[in-house]
């Protein structure tokens, strides 16, 4: 694969950055990585790994001359992080972001850019309940969608970001940003917080039956507990800036449930069965879209 950009500058050192520098370097696709992360060890720990080739404590040195600046942190700090970069940004680079909501992202960082980078958001749908520069994997993002949301951006920029991602192993589809944060309400935001509230109704619980919680956990709770051990900051930023969305599922979510309650409270069991017979069909659906396999998984893989 041949190299696309001369400087990449990854703001943000953690699980997404760290898997995007591994897998650039396996492909040949960036000649010289920079880094910033805001704290010592983070950067100490990308160098030893041989993330980046030079770690920064500032963002604005880690973007001097880069071609491409990617934006790994945290939603909430995108904002922030793009101010700090704007009057250091070389004239014709392209920046990007890999942040799991889209609207609010746009909305923090275009007003900072100035006249000729191309402002290009995008959004890796991989990752795992890791953080940080250690958790990352070349892997990552093989046969998984990376979401573009170019709003009329350069189509060349645009041409070499996406083979940026493919030749980290993603498909790359366009997007409208609102019809991102809708999708994604509905496939991971949602979901994150419905684990997060199980696992804590499990945890008030435990205080009464003590650890037979922990001790009998079944593959359902367990696989709850996986998701709900994702970044706590991460994950309140994605509620905070995609609320409209996330509130407009868990609305519909509410009526659902009230629904099998009322369907349990009667002994319809017909209603039950053909409710679980649906959503059965959207298991097989992604396991022969190539998105999981339907191997068992009592929890005992081992995930990276
Ligand atoms: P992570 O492992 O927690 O790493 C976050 C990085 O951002 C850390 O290096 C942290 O630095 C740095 N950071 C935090 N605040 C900063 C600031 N104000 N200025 C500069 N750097 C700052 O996070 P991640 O999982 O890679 O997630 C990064 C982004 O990817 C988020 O926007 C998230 O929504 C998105 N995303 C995550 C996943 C996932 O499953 N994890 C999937 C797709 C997209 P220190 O180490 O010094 O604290």
């Amino acid at each position: 694969m041949a190299q696309l950009y001369r400087r990449v500058a990854l703001i943000g050192l953690g699980l997404i950055a760290s898997s995007m520098a591994l897998a650039m370097r396996r492909a040949g696709l960036a000649a010289q990585i920079t880094g910033h992360a805001p704290s010592a060890q983070t950067r100490e720990a990308a160098l030893e790994l041989g993330l980046v080739d030079t770690a920064h404590d500032s963002s604005a040195a880690a973007v001097a001359g880069a071609d491409l600046v990617v934006l790994c942190v945290p939603v909430g700090a995108m904002g922030p992080v793009a101010e700090a970069i704007g009057p250091h940004l070389a004239p014709g680079a392209t920046v990007t972001d890999v942040g799991s909501v889209k609207q609010a992202v746009i909305a923090a960082v275009a007003p900072h850019l100035p006249e000729g980078v191309h402002f290009i958001p995008g959004h890796p749908l991989a990752g795992t309940e890791h953080s940080g520069p250690r958790a990352g994997f070349a892997e990552l993002f093989e046969n998984r969608w990376c979401l573009l949301t170019p709003e009329g951006a350069d189509r060349d920029a645009v041409e070499r970001l996406r083979a940026l991602w493919e030749g980290m192993g993603a498909h790359v589809e366009q997007m409208d940003a609102a019809h991102h944060d809708l999708v994604l309400a509905v496939t991971s935001h949602a979901p994150h917080l419905i684990a997060y509230t199980m696992v804590g109704v499990a945890d008030d619980l435990r205080r009464v039956t003590d650890s037979e919680i922990i001790k009998y956990s079944a593959a359902g709770f367990r696989d709850f507990t996986r998701i709900a051990a994702s970044d706590p900051t991460m994950w309140r930023d994605v509620f905070l800036t995609n609320r409209e969305a996330t509130l407009e599922i868990l609305g519909r979510f509410t009526e659902e449930l009230f629904a099998l309650q009322r369907a349990i409270r009667t002994g319809d069991g017909e209603h039950l069965h053909a409710y679980f017979t649906r959503t059965r069909a959207i298991r097989r659906g992604i396991i022969e879209a190539g998105q999981d396999t339907d191997a068992p998984d009592f929890g005992r893989v081992p995930r990276r």
